[in-house]
């Protein structure tokens, strides 16, 4: 299987997506912004450092994000295909990136970017809520991903929260910080010949779809 970069602005789905495609291919998932909230209910050093970077809305340092990949890519799951969910986000960690596939002599895969309005993101971000225990994602406001019983995780049954980064004020840092740090890697990647693009629909499962046309062509 051919490994994806998810490259969106922040609430495009590439969470949603993910799982999606996790569950259909067996994809290795690794969401850096899940391994940094692990790090932070561990309160190890990483997570010290990345909390207050996080809270407001601001990334954190390459070298920590790049050690994180490092250690999760050669994992086992990993071994036939893995989905990066946030990473790269910056033009050095691209560069990186590049550099770590080549020690370990892995292939970059495709590149999906899922465009989505910055309103439309704004919205989704401040109803999202996500279940602390297995890290499924819902949303307050649509019919298609919220849960059964309101506030409650489907599978878990325990109460959802919501993310320290999804306020309005952070959302727009966030975005803010993406335009500018993130927006390049989608030259990087499309001079490479490995972009393509798909649109956030308002059905997670039309843009299921189209991701799937791209990995099975
Ligand atoms: P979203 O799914 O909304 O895009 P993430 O969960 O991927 O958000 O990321 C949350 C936060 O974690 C980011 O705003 C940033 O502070 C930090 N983060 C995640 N990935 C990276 C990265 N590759 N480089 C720097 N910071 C990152």
């Amino acid at each position: 299987m051919k490994n994806i970069i998810f490259l969106a602005p922040p609430a495009a789905g590439k969470g949603t997506l993910s799982e999606m495609l996790v569950e259909k291919y067996g994809y290795g998932h690794i969401s850096t912004g899940d391994l940094l909230r692990e790090e932070i209910k561990n309160k190890t050093e990483i997570g010290k450092q990345a909390e207050s970077l996080m809270k407001e809305g601001k990334f954190v340092s390459d070298e920590v994000i790049i050690e994180l990949i490092s250690n999760r890519i050669t994992k086992s799951d990993c071994e036939n295909g893995y989905i990066l969910d946030g990473f790269p986000r910056t033009l050095n960690q691209a560069l990186k990136y590049d550099e770590l596939l080549d020690r370990l002599g892995k292939e970059l895969g495709v590149v999906i970017y899922i465009n989505i309005d910055k309103e439309v993101a704004m919205k989704r971000a401040c109803s999202r809520i996500t279940c602390p225990k297995c890290g499924r994602i819902y949303n307050k406001y649509s019919n298609e991903m919220k849960p059964k019983k309101d506030g409650m995780c489907d599978d878990c049954n325990v109460p959802l929260t919501q993310r320290a980064d999804d306020s309005e004020e952070t959302f727009i840092k966030r975005f803010d910080e993406y335009v500018n740090k993130t927006m390049p890697l989608y030259d990087y990647y499309k001079n490479k010949g490995v972009l393509k693009v798909i649109e956030a629909h308002e059905s997670k499962f039309e843009t299921f779809n189209d991701a799937v046309k791209i990995i099975e062509d």
